[in-house]
């Protein structure tokens, strides 16, 4: 419905389900929700999806692998729809460019036939009915619209937690006293600092000479002492947090090498010290002087080895780390993330380092560190109940504004746990909004079926292991009893008990029989991935995940992984039901949807691989 208002337009949506903010959480959010089947709005106030990780911010994705302090076991990297993302990209965008990125994102959400996609919308208010949210409203810049969605359930994917002031839900800011929760990372005393915001800088390396006019309003650094902080936690002046905290950290320091494997420049930050929503603009402005300053400091000031390097990219948008974060039924501590987190509603895990930054940013006294990263173990579990408000009936949310301690947090909010979070909380918001369960009952009475649904979308839930269907169990299959057993482990990536996948020689088979035709729906192939992503990139950074940053000359291309299969078919009794033969995702779900007494799949070609690996394969 189109409504007049005040001359300007009105256009109102009626939905099950609208999530404000269009980062990867609320993406995930969106798109898991929509595949439940709940007809879904997403207000994204940018005219691009991915928030930190779009071309308008550059972050690269991070999670519970990659850590320089952690072993670099990749066999822990997010899969579900993270995985979905990442091989489409790379299929599509083997160079990362960061305009077909965004488009990659778009389109993700867009192929959603259950989601209505509201960009450059900002949410502005709510409408409330008691503790429930009737509406929300947002402004939309480029057609001059007022959009108001209704909706059974919200939830709040905004980073900075937009709909807290708005609709009275609870929230907290800074933080906590190392007493309040028992953490020691914290200060003693609680108080109102965060992270901050930053604008970060590409650059790109050229077969000539480039040179580089710095503005005038640029500030001007002569040496590398002028803002390079303390190297080392230890001696380091980094007094908030405990003294047992402290021994036991590492203190990440402001380095700006050049390169492909080089620095991003996060440590151009600020706002820590400010408020970090309301002072963005002046802080911006800042942001900028310094990080023109840096690229001047890198051209014309010392040897830099930059006499061939241009200046590509410096984001006018700056990335956010902290704001406001809910308060749910539960709150993750440090304590919780260092205990591992074995929660029995575990729906998703983390596993980056506690990476608490100094509150004073760029301008932190030059003793003490830009961060200290604080060891977690990889993976530690995470709670449905940190999803959800704890005062407003039908609030989710998911991202960096969990309810989770300053901590807890410094650890979660990286964009693979994001990611993980918002697909979990997501799925259960589809599961609320078709069958009208609250957020609260699914954590009462349908947790199980939660987490069987997100390891059949391809999430890992640590310690679980997924359950295989009955149908699957029933047949008859080509495999020896050794390979049966593996393929029906219910375990997707290596643990270190063993490979947990079976290998068949390319042109292999396998065959699930009946002794009399039965229903089947679907079949699902989980392939393997190459957790160790040596066939995928030759850079250390973008085998983490594949984004760029500055390149050199030496940057080479993305490949497919290797191990996965490129050309397959699928047959019900003979009959060719699916072919593929530029297949380049791990988690295949092909519709069967007819009766049959044979079921098969034949793996032609891989990427490169000689053999095919299969983790799971099964029916229902
Ligand atoms: C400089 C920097 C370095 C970092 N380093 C890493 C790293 O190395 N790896 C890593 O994984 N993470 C890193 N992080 C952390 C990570 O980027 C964030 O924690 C993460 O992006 C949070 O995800 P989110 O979905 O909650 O928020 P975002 O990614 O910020 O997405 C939220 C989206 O909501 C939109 N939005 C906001 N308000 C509204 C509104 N009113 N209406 C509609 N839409 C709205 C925003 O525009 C944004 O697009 C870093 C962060 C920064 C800033």
């Amino acid at each position: 419905m189109t409504i007049k208002t005040n001359g300007l337009r009105h256009v109102e949506h009626h939905a099950d389900f609208c999530v404000v903010g269009g980062g990867l959480s609320g993406m995930f959010a969106a798109i898991s929700a929509a595949r439940e089947g709940a007809r879904v709005v997403l207000m994204q106030d940018r005219p691009v999806l991915g928030g930190n990780a779009s071309s308008e911010i550059r972050m690269w994705i991070r999670g519970a692998s990659g850590s320089k302090d952690q072993k670099m076991n990749l066999s822990n990297r997010e899969t579900g729809l993270i995985s979905e993302l990442e091989e489409e990209n790379i299929f599509i965008n083997p160079s990362l460019n960061y305009s077909i990125w965004d488009s990659v994102l778009w389109n993700m959400v867009k192929s959603e036939k259950n989601i209505t996609l509201l960009l450059n919308c900002s949410c502005a208010d709510a409408d409330m009915d008691g503790n429930k949210i009737v509406s929300v409203k947002g402004w939309q810049l480029t057609t001059y619209t007022w959009h108001t969605v209704y909706a059974k359930y919200f939830a709040d994917c905004s980073g900075d937690s937009i709909l807290a002031p708005i609709t009275g839900a609870l929230y907290r800011v800074g933080r906590e006293g190392n007493s309040e929760y028992n953490e020691t990372i914290g200060p003693a005393e609680g108080d109102r600092k965060t992270m901050g915001m930053s604008c970060l800088i590409q650059a790109r390396e050229t077969d000539h000479r480039v040179e580089f006019r710095a503005p005038k309003w640029a500030h001007v650094y002569h040496n590398d002492s002028d803002f390079e902080s303390v190297k080392g936690a230890e001696g380091s002046d980094f007094s908030h947090c405990s003294a047992e905290a402290k021994a036991k950290a590492n203190a990440i320091t402001r380095t700006h090498t050049l390169g492909t494997n080089g620095t991003n420049f996060w440590w151009i930050e600020l706002g820590g010290e400010n408020d970090s929503i309301h002072d963005t603009e002046e802080l911006r402005d800042e942001l900028l002087k310094i990080a023109y300053g840096i690229w001047d400091h890198i051209k014309n000031h010392g040897d830099h080895k930059a006499e061939n390097w241009e200046l590509e990219w410096v984001g006018f948008l700056p990335g956010k780390r902290e704001s406001r974060r809910y308060v749910g039924p539960y709150v993750l501590t440090q304590g919780d993330i260092e205990s591992e987190g074995h929660f029995d509603d575990i729906v998703a895990y983390g596993g980056w380092p506690m990476d608490d930054h100094n509150p004073g940013g760029f301008y932190a006294n030059l003793s003490e560190p830009a961060s200290l990263l604080h060891p977690t173990p990889s993976p530690y579990g995470i709670p449905y109940r940190v999803l959800y408000s704890k005062n407003i009936a039908n609030l989710f949310f998911a991202g960096r504004n969990i309810s989770a301690t300053h901590a807890a947090m410094s650890s979660t909010r990286v964009m693979g746990t994001c990611a993980v979070l918002g697909q979990a909380m997501g799925t259960a918001a589809g599961m609320c909004a078709t069958r009208n369960i609250t957020p609260d009952g699914i954590y009462e009475t349908h947790i199980k079926e939660l987490q069987t649904k997100l390891a059949d979308a391809g999430c890992w839930l640590p310690w679980r292991k997924r359950e295989i269907p009955a149908l699957s169990l029933r047949a008859g299959l080509n495999l020896t009893d050794a390979e049966r057993a593996v393929l029906f482990n219910g375990i997707e990536r290596p643990t270190g008990e063993g490979k947990n996948y079976i290998t068949l020689p390319t042109g292999g088979e396998i065959k699930f029989s009946f002794s009399k035709p039965e229903r089947v729906e679907e079949l699902r192939l989980c392939l393997d991935p190459d957790f160790s992503r040596v066939s995928v990139s030759v850079n250390k950074k973008m085998r983490v995940f594949a984004q760029k940053s500055s390149v050199g000359l030496d940057f080479k291309p993305m490949k497919v992984a290797a191990t996965l299969v490129k050309k397959l078919e699928v047959y019900a009794d003979g009959r060719l039901i699916y072919s593929a033969d530029d297949s380049h995702h791990s988690l295949l779900k092909i519709a069967i949807g007819c009766e049959a007494k044979e079921i098969s799949v034949k793996f032609l070609e891989t990427w490169g691989a000689g053999e095919v690996n299969v983790y799971s394969c099964d029916i229902r």
